[in-house]
């Protein structure tokens, strides 16, 4: 568990500025959705924090640690993307427990993180199928899984449901709450669909062109949108 501090981080590909001074705060233990229109920086901002890009200026922080400059693999973070990213040719198990494995874990160790996330994601019984023997459905929560055998400080979520029909993705959804309320971690979670970000939030980041147009609670953003573009975008009546 961890909290995260960004601090005018930006972020620009050339010419192009991508992120334009983003300063935020997430406490420990907090689900935190980042919303708002296809190509506003969802994506950027999530890569930034988990160290898959680096900011062009400002500051990143976990934890009261300045990893601004630390690679992916050392802020002790984990990431599931939109498409699930899973390797085709190895188990479900071997999928869960590879990169544990390349931490050095031991055996047993490993053994009882897969085992304890394949029961909390109810994929017990198809630890030795490989990802096309399973359903969509099942092979996110693979991806998920193999998020929580890490043990991260920080779960980073990239529109997880999108590729998911619109019943899995309800049920996946209700699974994600659950997994919170039972897990506790602190969670950032990119969607672009409403309904998921009023469910799951703790609080609601509303992102416009690279800039942050407001942070609330769900009711909050539903009864106070601070502009026309957050109710619209929040769905509250004007
Ligand atoms: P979102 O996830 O909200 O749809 P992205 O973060 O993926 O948005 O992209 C935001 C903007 O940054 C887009 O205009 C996109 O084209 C641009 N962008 C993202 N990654 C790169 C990159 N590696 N090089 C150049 N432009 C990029
Ligand atoms: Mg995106």
């Amino acid at each position: 568990m961890a909290e995260l501090k960004l601090a005018g981080a930006r972020k620009s590909f050339g010419t192009i500025d991508v992120l334009h001074g983003i300063d935020l705060a997430v406490k420990d233990g907090e689900f935190v959705v980042f919303v708002g229109p296809s190509g506003c920086g969802k994506s950027t901002l999530l890569r930034v924090i988990a160290g898959l890009e680096n900011v062009t200026s400002g500051e990143v922080h976990i934890d009261g640690e300045r990893v601004t400059h630390l690679p992916a693999s050392e802020r002790g973070l984990a990431m599931v993307f939109q498409s699930y990213a899973l390797y085709p040719h190895m188990s479900v198990r071997k999928n869960m427990a590879f990169a544990l494995e390349n931490m050095g874990l031991k055996p047993a160790e490993i053994e009882e993180r897969v085992e304890r996330a394949a029961a909390m994601l109810r994929l017990t019984d198809y630890l030795d199928r490989k990802p096309k023997a399973l359903s969509g459905g099942q092979r996110q929560r693979v991806a998920i899984g193999r998020a929580i055998v890490r043990d991260p400080k920080i779960f980073l979520f990239d529109e997880p449901l999108s590729n998911l029909d619109a019943e899995l993705r309800v049920a996946t959804r209700k699974e994600l709450a659950a997994l919170h309320a039972k897990l506790g971690g602190t969670m950032i979670y990119v969607t672009h669909d409403q309904v998921e970000a009023m469910t799951l939030a703790d609080r609601i980041v509303v992102l416009k062109a690279g800039r942050i147009e407001q942070i609330g609670t769900p009711l909050e953003l539903y009864n106070h949108p601070s502009n026309a573009f957050v109710a619209g975008f929040i769905g509250s009546p004007r």
